[in-house]
Parts: C-alpha cells; sequence; structure tokens
C-alpha cells in the first residue's frame, strides 16, 4: 500500500523519523487519533502545525478502550483517505502500528486513574480511560512530541491526559483544541456515520440544550434548576440520556446547587438508537 505522505507502521521507523527530525534541531507535534478523520482532527493538526516544526498523526483503533459488545470491529477504518487529509493538511508523518505492534505477546501493563477519569464517561464505560491513558502514555513515549494536542469535544478526555502528563511527569505540553462543528451545531465525530438521516436531524439539539444550559449558568441561574431543565430536554429528545451534568472546568468535580461563581463545564451524554453522543460547552461566570 502507498500512502501520499511518509508513513511508519513500527515503533522502530517511527523513532528514526524522529531521531532525523530531532538531529536537525526541529520541534516535533503530535496529534494522536483512531483515524476516520474530519475537519475536527485536521483543526487539531492544524493546530500542531502553527506550534511545531513537525507533526506526527497517529491512526490507532485502540482495542483496549472498546468493551466486549461496543462497536470495535464496526470502527470505520479508512487509512488510505486519512493519509490523503493529513497530506493535504501539510501532517509530516502518519504513524499507523499494528495492534500486535502495540501490544506485543506478554503486554501486561495498564494505567490506573482517578481524579478527572471518575464518573461521567466512566460510569458507562468502565474500562474506557485507563485503555485511553495506557495507549496515550505508550504513543507520547514513542513519539516523545514537544506538545500533543486533544480535542475539547472530549472533555473529561482531555483533562486526564493533561493529568496524567503531569503526575507521570511526562516532558510534553498536552494542548487543547477547540471543537469543531457541522453547521447546525453537532460536533464532529467519527461516529456520526451510524446515525440514520432521523437520528442525524435529532442529533442537533444535544448542543443546543448544552449551549441553553451553559447560558443559563452564565446568566447566574441556580446550578440545580438549569441541570433539572437539560436534563428534561435531553430526556425529551433522545432515546436515553447517560449524564447531563454542569462540573468545575479544571477538576470536573460537582458544582454546589448555587449560582457558578468558577469556570464551569456543562457536560451531556446521550443515546439515540445505538450510537452514544457526547458533547459539552465552556461556562463563563458572569463577572
Ligand atoms: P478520535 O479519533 O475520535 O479518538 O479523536 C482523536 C482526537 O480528535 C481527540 O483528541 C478528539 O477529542 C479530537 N476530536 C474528535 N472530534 C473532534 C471535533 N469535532 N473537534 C475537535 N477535535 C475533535
Amino acid at each position: 500500500m502507498s500512502l501520499p505522505l511518509p508513513s511508519a507502521h513500527a515503533v522502530r521507523d517511527l523513532r528514526a523519523a524522529i531521531a532525523a527530525w530531532r538531529a536537525d534541531g526541529l520541534t516535533i507535534g503530535f496529534v494522536p487519533t483512531m483515524g476516520a478523520l474530519h475537519a475536527g482532527h485536521i483543526a487539531l493538526v492544524d493546530q500542531a502545525l502553527a506550534r511545531c516544526d513537525r507533526v506526527v498523526a497517529s491512526v490507532f483503533v485502540n482495542p483496549a478502550q472498546f468493551a466486549p459488545g461496543e462497536d470495535f470491529d464496526a470502527y470505520p477504518r479508512t487509512l488510505d483517505a486519512d493519509a490523503a487529509k493529513l497530506a493535504g493538511a501539510g501532517c509530516h508523518l502518519l504513524y499507523a502500528p499494528s495492534a500486535r505492534e502495540m501490544y506485543p505477546d506478554g503486554f501486561a501493563t495498564t494505567i490506573s486513574l482517578s481524579g478527572p477519569a471518575e464518573g461521567l464517561e466512566s460510569a458507562a464505560r468502565p474500562h474506557f480511560f485507563s485503555g485511553v491513558a495506557t495507549v496515550v502514555a505508550k504513543l507520547l513515549n514513542q513519539v516523545r512530541p514537544d506538545a500533543a494536542v486533544f480535542g475539547e469535544k472530549d472533555y473529561q478526555q482531555y483533562l486526564v491526559i493533561r493529568r496524567l502528563a503531569a503526575d507521570l511527569d511526562l516532558p510534553v505540553a498536552i494542548e487543547a483544541g477547540p471543537t469543531v462543528r457541522e453547521a447546525d451545531g453537532l460536533a464532529l465525530s467519527s461516529r456520526n456515520v451510524y446515525l440514520s438521516p432521523e437520528d442525524r436531524r435529532r442529533a442537533a439539539r444535544l448542543n443546543v440544550i448544552l449551549a441553553d444550559f451553559a447560558r443559563a449558568l452564565a446568566a447566574g441561574r441556580l446550578a440545580d434548576e438549569a441541570e433539572a431543565d437539560a436534563l428534561e430536554a435531553a430526556r425529551a429528545s433522545f432515546d436515553g440520556v447517560d449524564y447531563m451534568t454542569a462540573r468545575c472546568a479544571d477538576t470536573l468535580a460537582p458544582l454546589g446547587p448555587g449560582a457558578v461563581d468558577r469556570p464551569a463545564r456543562v457536560l451531556g451524554a446521550v443515546r439515540l438508537g445505538s450510537t452514544r453522543l457526547i458533547d459539552n460547552r465552556a461556562v463563563s461566570p458572569a463577572g
């Protein structure tokens, strides 16, 4: 298979490419993904390019973050198209390791997390963040970038990775990139392809509900009342609601029931048929 940009499939080849750049004194940015790339991923590549001389993007559908019965087998895999998009964006290297390269026989280490990893996504997907953290720690050690960019779309994941890098003294700046949305406000996601046309229309409600929720809190509404309204709206719009809540923006700790007096984030996870959507919005308290 020939891809339209340099690519590495083994750690050894990745390290050789990176060593050559380091020998020239170049800085390196990194964008980890699971592929099926869309404009949200490419915006993260743009952000890394703005800050670093060379950018590596990885495409790896990480089996360790899927539970049995989740969509690991069905997850869209579009490596040729991904490579074309990365080449078009000016990305310098695609790293697409096999599962065997990442998890060779005898692999026996998993990162265990608390703090921002607790609750929210973990309630529905208890093994998700340890799978994410383990693969991201490996990828960061393999690439050893100066900066790595993660999407605010997965806000809890971004905080988990930021915590991981700080706690394990990883010498990398963890940056967040803003969420890229469709014209109707739906956050771009590789999983949106699962939605039927009817569900795709309903999906746009998630951003509307979160934006209303964030606006109410910013205007000084009591957090427990605003949350009850958002929850009711989400229950009326979707087939299921895993959570719809406001949290402290830095730690994801619960807020009190009163008006919000510090930076906060509203976060929601809902189900449309068998598809699960997540999204979030910043809340800036009135001054
Ligand atoms: P994924 O391939 O879905 O695991 O995502 C790879 C990276 O892209 C993660 O840091 C995501 O948060 C980020 N990402 C996914 N969707 C978006 C989006 N709509 N806007 C910005 N970043 C995104």
